[in-house]
């Protein structure tokens, strides 16, 4: 009895210690955020730029090795830091338009750099080796694309290893074995949690190795480090972590690695209110990720158990941009007016260098199982019918106008 007593004692001074040091990272973020990136779009040679300034800041502590080249020559990089016993392999933008997660691991290292003396940093490096692979998707990357260069969804290619950068993120998860992996995404950031209506700001999942969805030791951890990782984000966003689908795809890196041995967490970077540019979400994976290390650092993540992970709803589909509710829709024939809920979501529209947004109907009629991130009341207003067409870009201004 005294010593399950213990136990639960320490649990809750190193959970106490945990959430402490994720409160720190988080109030203090802007004296460490790298200051070089603020756009989601930048290219695989601008990020050689930041990790060559980076490796100044970091002398030792990093190394910086080619771990192969992408189909059109981009060189992938492999970073290393630490020297501790605990592997912990981290890919991102294995999808080329899936930056936010680079643009976190990029502040890590700068927190790192300026902190080193620090004794989280220390026994993070002490008691890990961090093995980062920030753009495993280069040509992708210089598209703003999702696909590889020669046009394959690297997510489909663990198996027949088509492409030069899987058998990369294939030969270093073998060459290492790492004991943990964080495979590092962005979703469509109107994915919402479970039946609350609350847009998902990031979605977790320990991904399944087998059809049945079995768990086994390798799962088990996964899902132990996914849950030190929602204890941490739920200190700022309680209520907008979902899990993502854990369907086993058998052409997918992270049920590939699941099965191979190492224990992998994908985490996918959703939407927040006014954040189109995602520098919050990508905040919220620095602060994430740094405390998860700290956590296997220390072994704390052990203590969490799996529940924190369990408990999390489901990545669910309920939210557009805009909704207008409840507005009178008139046509210019003989057709009767109808009352109908129309769904606009904003696209970005690039041209050259210069980025817009314009409205797009999506959906049209009783959208009352929907949510708006705005809901604007259309109650006792008339719009036109070939104004809101279902699919058609609309003039969001003049339809505000109408509205108001
Ligand atoms: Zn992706």
């Amino acid at each position: 009895m005294l010593r399950i007593l213990s136990v639960l004692v320490l649990a809750m001074i190193l959970q106490t210690a945990e959430a402490q040091f994720s409160k720190r990272l988080y109030d203090t973020y802007d004296s460490y955020a790298f200051p070089g990136v603020s756009s989601r779009r930048f290219t695989h040679a601008e990020l050689m730029t930041h990790l060559a300034a980076l490796q100044q800041k970091l002398g030792p502590l990093m190394t910086m090795e080619q771990a192969g080249v992408s189909a059109e020559n981009r060189p992938i990089q492999l970073l290393t830091l630490g020297r501790g016993p605990v592997k912990v392999l981290l890919w991102s933008q294995m999808h080329g338009d899936e930056p936010t997660a680079t643009m976190a691991l990029l502040d890590i290292l700068h927190y790192i750099a300026q902190q080193k003396e620090s004794p989280e940093v220390r026994t993070i490096l002490a008691q890990t080796t961090l093995l980062i692979v920030p753009m495993l998707n280069p040509d992708g990357a210089q598209r703003f694309q999702r696909r590889t260069s020669q046009g394959i969804d690297m997510n489909r290619d663990a198996l027949r290893l088509q492409t030069p950068e899987a058998r990369i993120l294939k030969g270093v998860r073998d060459r290492f074995q790492p004991e943990i992996g964080f495979n590092l995404h962005d979703q469509d950031p109107r994915y919402t949690v479970g039946d609350q209506g609350t847009v998902a700001v990031i979605s977790l999942l320990a991904p399944a190795y087998n059809v049945e969805k079995s768990d086994n030791d390798v799962r088990t951890r996964a899902k132990q480090v996914a849950s030190a990782l929602t204890l941490v984000l739920e200190q700022f966003v309680k209520g907008h972590i979902a899990k993502y689908d854990d369907t086993f795809e058998p052409r997918a890196f992270g049920d590939n690695i699941q099965k191979w041995g190492t224990s992998v967490v994908l985490v996918e970077s959703g939407g927040w209110k006014d954040d189109p540019e995602k520098m919050y979400i990508r905040k919220l994976n620095c602060v994430g990720l740094l405390s998860v290390f700290h956590a296997i650092a220390t072994r704390s993540y052990v203590q969490t158990g799996t529940m924190p992970y369990e408990r999390i709803p489901m990545n669910t589909r309920t939210l557009y941009d805009i909704i207008i509710r409840n507005a009178t829709v008139v046509f210019p024939d003989g057709r009767a007016p109808v009352v109908a809920d129309i769904a606009v979501n904003r696209e970005e529209v690039r041209d050259g260098g210069n980025s817009t947004w314009r409205g797009r109907v999506v959906d049209f009629g009783d959208l009352s199982v929907f949510y708006g991130h705005e809901e604007w009341n259309g109650a006792g207003k008339t719009i036109e019918a070939a104004s809101v067409e279902l699919n058609d870009i609309i003039d969001l201004p003049l339809l505000r106008e109408t509205i108001r």
